[in-house]
């Protein structure tokens, strides 16, 4: 394929997406002042305990904007000293509920340095900086919270992972028909997979814990009904729903989106996605609270019709 040089702005105009990583240590500790050391312990666990302890944090910073007549969005590097001078200087190897007045939780506005929290504020002291779209913190590789400037809402995600074997077949054909559809996959004995499963739900973070809800009870819906009853087993066999329905990725990623919504429901938060990643080639996502947009479906046939 041969391009012509046919814009001579370099992009001028047009818009995009673009995102910067930045990373930084810091500590914390999860106690309120109103609460008996007892209470405080059973709401916060292990974080609670004093002096505190700490996470390496990554912050994806994502930015839109239409080109300049350089081919840039933003300088990266006026955006990496934005980033650092208003976030990563000042909280690297800090202790985080001391650092910034936003987590004094000695004054009544004072909320808990959690993940949900610490996205939020870092969203308030970037955004006049840089047009950001949104922004992500890790606070470790399976723990992260996503903020879209959206008040007190925000999205908190959980990877956890099982190994399960499957076959992917229909009982009502035929071995030969099945492996016209499904291939290897259709082999009598079956395979298995490592599957990473990223659990994520939406929520109001509340003001005073940081919380969108409570993470070891969401911890423990997903380890008690997902992760402990599939983890090693044969799916088509030791999961009921999977005797009469095939276990293809995008099924077992259905079928973990039906069982966990109500669960998370009563705790308080809302289930907005399930991503089952079956191998690192394929993954499948269930929008739970919305079905694909109809512009998207628009979009994909007018650039299938593009290309053809
Ligand atoms: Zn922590
Ligand atoms: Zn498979």
């Amino acid at each position: 394929m041969t391009f012509t040089h046919t814009n001579p702005l370099h992009g001028q105009g047009r818009e995009c997406v673009i995102t910067r990583r930045a990373c930084f240590s810091s500590s914390h500790r999860y106690w309120l002042p109103e609460k008996s050391s007892e209470d405080n312990f059973s709401l916060f666990g292990k974080c609670s305990i004093a002096p505190g302890h700490g996470h390496n944090y990554e912050l994806i910073v994502s930015m839109g904007g239409k080109l300049d007549s350089d081919g840039m969005v933003l300088n990266l590097s006026d955006v990496k000293h934005s980033i650092k001078s208003k976030v990563t200087g000042q909280l690297d190897f800090r202790f985080l509920n001391d650092v910034w007045p936003e987590f004094n939780i000695h004054s009544q506005e004072g909320i808990l340095p959690t993940t949900e929290a610490l996205v939020k504020v870092i969203w308030n002291r970037l955004k006049d900086e840089l047009p950001l779209t949104s922004l992500r913190i890790y606070e470790s590789p399976t723990l992260w919270a996503d903020y879209y400037g959206k008040n007190m809402e925000a999205l908190l995600t959980i990877q956890s992972h099982f190994n399960a074997a499957h076959r992917l077949a229909k009982d009502e054909i035929s071995l030969d028909e099945n492996k016209k559809i499904y291939g290897k996959c259709a082999r009598v004995n079956g395979h298995g997979h490592n599957y990473f499963l990223d659990v994520t739900v939406r929520g109001k973070i509340d003001p005073r814990t940081g919380m969108i809800c409570d993470l070891p009870s969401l911890q423990a819906i997903i380890d008690d009904l997902i992760v402990e009853p599939f983890d090693h087993t044969f799916l088509n066999k030791d999961i009921e729903y999977f005797k009469t329905c095939v276990p293809t990725c995008e099924n077992i990623a259905l079928h973990i989106a039906d069982i966990l919504s109500s669960p998370i429901k009563k705790i308080g938060a809302n289930l907005h996605k399930v991503k089952l990643q079956e191998s690192p080639n394929n993954a499948a996502e269930i929008y739970v609270e919305q079905s694909l947009p109809n512009s998207l479906q628009k979009n994909l046939t007018n650039s299938l019709v593009a290309q053809a």
